[in-house]
C-alpha cells in the first residue's frame, strides 16, 4: 500500500454487517490463471452481469458473484477500492480481461482516485484492463442533511435537501484526516 492510497471504511446499512463471514469473503485473484479457474467454475449466466469486486488492504483483488454485497466480499474490512467489474475472454488466448469497471459501491462510496489501487491489483495479477474506470461515480455526503448520494451530471446539489455538495470526496467524516 503506497502512501498515496487511502482506505475506505464501510459506510452502508449496519444490518448488512450481519452477513459478513470469513468464508464468504471474495476470492483473491493473484494471477490470470486464478481468474480463469474461478470464472470457468461459474455457471455461464453469471458472466453476463458485472461482478462485485474489492481491493483489500493487502493490495489483492477479490471477486464475488454478481449482486454480492461489497462489505461481504471484503470480509467487513477496510478496502483500497470497491466497485463492479465485467470480464471478457480474449478469443485468441482464452485469457480473461476486464472490459468494464466502475467504482459503484454504495457500501464504501469510494472516490474515483481509488483507480490506482485497482490498476495495481490487476497489473500484479497480470490481468488486462481498460486503464481507467469505464464508468465513474462521484459519491458525496451532504453536510447539511448528512445523506449520502451520487452526483449526477456534474450537478453538485443534494437531491434530498438542495444544499450545495462539496467538490472533494467527503463521504466518511471520520476519515478526513486521511485525505492527501
Ligand atoms: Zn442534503
Amino acid at each position: 500500500m503506497s502512501a498515496r492510497e487511502r482506505t475506505y471504511r464501510y459506510v452502508g446499512p449496519a444490518d448488512l454487517l450481519a452477513l459478513v463471514r470469513p468464508e464468504r469473503m471474495g476470492a483473491a485473484m493473484r494471477s490470470s490463471a486464478e481468474l480463469t479457474a474461478w470464472v470457468e467454475d461459474l455457471p455461464p449466466t453469471e458472466l453476463t452481469e458485472p461482478f462485485t469486486f474489492v481491493v483489500t488492504t493487502d493490495g489483492l483483488l477479490r471477486l464475488a458473484a454478481r449482486r454480492s454485497e461489497h462489505v461481504v466480499c471484503a470480509g467487513g474490512q477496510l478496502v483500497l477500492a470497491a466497485g463492479e467489474m465485467t470480464f471478457v475472454a480474449e478469443p485468441s488466448s482464452g485469457r480473461w480481461s476486464v472490459v468494464e469497471v466502475t467504482n459503484q459501491s454504495t457500501g464504501y462510496c469510494p472516490d474515483p482516485a481509488s483507480w490506482t489501487a485497482v490498476a495495481a491489483a490487476l497489473d500484479r495479477a497480470g490481468i488486462e484492463h481498460p486503464g481507467g474506470w469505464t464508468h465513474e461515480v462521484a459519491f458525496r455526503r451532504c453536510e447539511a442533511c448528512q445523506e449520502r448520494s451520487i452526483v449526477r451530471e456534474d450537478d453538485y446539489v443534494c437531491v434530498f435537501c438542495g444544499a450545495q455538495l462539496p467538490r472533494r470526496w467527503n463521504v466518511d467524516p471520520d476519515a478526513a484526516g486521511q485525505l492527501p
